[in-house]
């Protein structure tokens, strides 16, 4: 079994590992401070001190739901800048493995020579293991997507939030043979317990750039336009094999997005990689023991 930290890093783990803490965390955290001496030092003024913290309380809570933001931590929402430049995007598909799509999603990426990253569902891929494997034996990357995608994920405490990545981890290290190295939240939707327990486990946290929001749209038409909308090197693009919506031919929308969206995208001189293979730093070096160097993330938006 390969470890989280073959080859090179992405840089985000490397200044995770600087800050033991999201610095809006810390922030808050003396916030919560400051208002307690303030309110300690002028008893009269408690009501100005409840207010501030409600207000920080209803800012850490905004940044949670908002899925891009980089408020309670390190957040992709684009490819490494080596990555851009390469050209290279990546298409990141959630919620499967799933037995009635998941296998013509492979074939669709086979034919296009695509790779693409499979954020899955820890119960999922138990219930679905020989699947899970295929991913991996055709070149993709399997990553977690927590253990049962609860709808509650982002209102879990410390300890619940803690099963669901670490179940989902060991289950998908078992399976495939690799350790993910990339985690993505339910619905992107998360709270400030969720950064240091990456931390803990060495998992990149993934937004996107763009989603199709292909779990409710049934119209392929629109899935794709909102996918290859200023389509360009660096993108992380969300679609699902999983809770996958169904086009009026009753099949699977990411499976008629697929074709179009792949051909766009080698039209315009773009490499669909996966994200392990975006975040190395060159071509081809990912089990070279010493191609692991700090990378610079200033430049991923
Ligand atoms: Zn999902």
């Amino acid at each position: 079994m390969t470890t989280p930290s073959n080859g090179v890093l992405p840089a985000a783990h490397e200044s995770n590992k600087t800050a033991p803490w999201p610095a809006y965390v810390t922030a808050s955290v003396a916030w919560h401070a400051g208002a307690g001496v303030f309110a300690i030092a002028a008893p009269a003024s408690w009501p100005w001190a409840v207010a501030a913290v409600a207000a920080n309380h209803a800012a850490l809570t905004a940044g949670g739901l908002w899925p891009r933001s980089r408020w309670l931590g390190s957040n992709w929402t684009r490819l490494p800048a080596h990555a851009a430049a390469r050209r290279e995007i990546a298409i990141t598909i959630d919620d499967g493995p799933d037995p009635a799509v998941t296998p013509a999603v492979l074939d669709l990426l086979d034919a296009h020579a695509a790779k693409a990253t499979f954020f899955c569902i820890g119960a999922e891929a138990r219930a679905h293991p020989a699947l899970c494997r295929e991913i991996v034996r055709r070149g993709h990357s399997v990553q977690n997507h927590s253990d049962r995608h609860s709808r509650r994920f982002s209102l879990l405490g410390p300890k619940g939030m803690a099963h669901e990545i670490a179940a989902a981890q060991a289950s998908l290290a078992d399976i495939t043979g690799e350790a993910p190295r990339f985690f993505r939240a339910p619905a992107g939707l998360r709270n400030p317990f969720l950064a240091p327990l990456l931390q803990r486990l060495d998992l990149q946290l993934v937004s996107w750039t763009r989603r199709g929001f292909d779990t409710v749209r049934r119209d392929p038409r629109d899935v794709l336009a909102r996918l290859v909308r200023g389509l360009t090197g660096g993108d992380i693009l969300l679609a699902h094999d999983g809770n996958a919506a169904r086009a009026v031919d009753g099949g699977a929308v990411v499976l008629a997005v697929l074709p179009e969206l792949l051909a766009r995208a080698r039209s315009v001189g773009l490499v669909a990689v996966t994200l392990p293979a975006a975040a190395q730093r060159e071509c081809g070096d990912a089990a070279a023991p010493d191609a692991a160097q700090p990378a610079s993330m200033s430049s991923a938006g």
